[in-house]
C-alpha cells in the first residue's frame, strides 16, 4: 500500500466548482485554506490535476440525453412552456439551476474522482482526496439536490472494473439516494462488488424522500444499507452506531472504501438537524475526523497516518489569505466545529432506538456472513 495521498485539484476545477449556485465560493475557500496552511506541500501529498471526464466516461452512468442537456445552451431560451418542461425534466430547476460553467464543472468534478480512482488502482497512492466531489443525489438522467454529476457512482463503477469489493460510506446528513439507488438490487442472489451504507437523518418532509432511507428490514438488500438517526445526533451517538459500521466492514472485507464526507451533519450547519462535531472530547464518541482516521486505519494505511504526522490542533487559527471570501472570514476564526447545544434525541428521548439499530445491523452482518460462507 502506497503511503502517498493524492490531492486532486486544478485552477479550472476550483473556478468551475466555485460557481456552484448552492455553494458559491466554497471551493475556492477550501482550497485556499489548504494552500494557506501549507498542507499541499506535505512530502506525502501528491497534487494531481483532474483529467476532464470524456463523454464516454460520463455516459458510463449518465444518459446521453442528460449529458447533451448539460452541454447545450439553456433549452428554455424564449421561455416557451415546452422548453421549460425539458429543463424541468433534466432537473434544472430552483435546486439545480444552470450556471455558466456547468459543462466544465460536470467534466472536472467527475474527472477529479476518476483521476483519484485511477491513481489508487495503479498503486501510485494509498488515498485519493477529491474535495469537490461527493455529489450523491444526482441521477443518471437528471440533476437533483444541488448535485449535477454522479461522481461517486462513476468512481464506484471505475473501481468495480478491478473485480474487487468496494464499500461506499456516506456521512452526509442527507440519505445517499442517488448512489444507493444506482447499485440497489433487491433480488440479487450473489454477493455484489459494491456495498453502500448511508448514515443520515430521515424524517417526513426531510430531503430526499425515499422509502429506502429507513433501517434495513430482514428482507431488504443487505448490501444497500441505510442508517437513519433522529434529530440532534451527536458524537456519542455516532461513536455507538459506528461499531455497527465497523462490523459490516469486517464482514464484507472490501478492497476499497469510498468515503463521502458531506459536512452538513456538523453543528451550526443551516440544515440544523444534527449536532455532530469535527473532533470529539469523549473517548467513546466519534467526531468526523475520528471517523476519517478510523477508515484510514482499516485499509492498511495506519502507517500513512503516522507519516502524515500530527493532526492540526483544533484551535489552529485560520491564516489570512487574499482568496478567502468575506463570508468565510466572518464565519470561521479557527479550525474547529465544536458540538452545539442541540439535544440528541437518539440517546435521550428515544433511548431504545440505538438498541434497535444495533439489533438490526447484527442481522445485516449475519446475512452478509451467511452469503459469504455459501459462496454466493
Ligand atoms: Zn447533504
Amino acid at each position: 500500500m502506497s503511503n502517498i495521498v493524492a490531492y486532486i485539484v486544478s485552477r479550472e476545477l476550483i473556478a468551475a466548482s466555485s460557481q456552484l449556485p448552492s455553494n458559491r465560493g466554497r471551493s475556492v475557500a477550501v482550497h485556499a485554506l489548504i494552500h494557506a496552511l501549507r498542507l499541499s506541500k506535505h512530502p506525502h501529498l501528491l497534487v494531481l490535476r483532474p483529467t476532464p471526464a470524456s463523454r464516454t466516461a460520463l455516459t458510463a452512468f449518465h444518459t446521453r440525453s442528460y449529458i447533451d442537456a448539460v452541454n447545450s445552451k439553456k433549452a428554455s431560451e424564449g421561455d416557451s412552456d415546452s422548453s421549460s418542461d425539458i429543463e424541468d425534466a433534466f432537473g434544472f430547476d430552483s435546486d439545480c439551476p444552470r450556471f455558466p460553467l456547468l459543462a466544465s464543472y460536470v467534466e472536472l468534478v467527475a474527472g477529479a474522482v476518476l483521476t483519484g480512482a485511477e491513481s489508487l488502482i495503479d498503486g501510485r497512492v494509498g488515498v485519493a482526496i477529491a474535495w469537490d466531489g461527493g455529489r450523491h443525489h444526482a441521477r443518471k438522467d437528471r440533476a437533483a439536490g444541488f448535485c449535477y454529476v454522479a461522481d461517486c457512482v462513476l468512481a464506484l463503477m471505475r473501481l468495480k472494473r478491478t473485480k474487487q469489493r468496494i464499500m461506499y460510506i456516506d456521512l452526509d446528513v442527507h440519505y445517499s439516494d442517488g448512489v444507493s439507488d444506482a447499485f440497489r438490487e433487491p433480488t440479487r442472489t450473489r454477493e455484489p462488488q459494491i456495498l453502500t451504507l448511508s448514515i443520515h437523518h430521515a424524517a417526513p418532509g426531510f430531503f430526499p424522500p425515499s422509502p429506502y432511507a429507513a433501517l434495513p428490514t430482514p428482507t431488504s438488500d443487505p448490501y444497500s444499507l441505510s442508517l437513519p438517526l433522529h434529530l440532534g445526533f451527536s458524537a456519542a451517538t455516532f461513536g455507538r452506531v459506528w461499531r455497527s459500521v465497523r462490523a459490516v466492514r469486517s464482514a464484507y472485507d472490501p478492497a476499497y472504501v469510498v468515503l463521502q464526507c458531506g459536512a452538513d451533519a456538523l453543528a451550526g450547519d443551516p440544515c440544523g438537524v444534527a449536532n455532530w462535531c469535527l473532533s470529539s472530547a469523549d473517548p467513546d464518541g466519534m467526531g468526523m475526523l475520528e471517523v476519517v482516521a478510523d477508515v484510514l486505519s482499516w485499509e492498511r494505511v495506519d502507517a500513512l497516518g503516522e507519516k502524515l504526522g500530527e493532526r492540526l490542533p483544533s484551535d489552529t487559527p485560520i491564516p489570512d489569505h487574499q482568496q478567502f471570501p468575506i463570508w468565510f472570514i466572518l464565519k470561521f476564526v479557527q479550525f474547529d466545529v465544536p458540538p452545539g447545544t442541540m439535544q440528541d434525541t437518539n440517546a435521550e428521548a428515544d433511548a431504545g432506538y440505538l438498541q434497535e439499530v444495533e439489533a438490526c445491523y447484527d442481522r445485516v452482518v449475519q446475512a452478509i456472513n451467511t452469503r459469504r460462507a455459501a459462496g454466493r
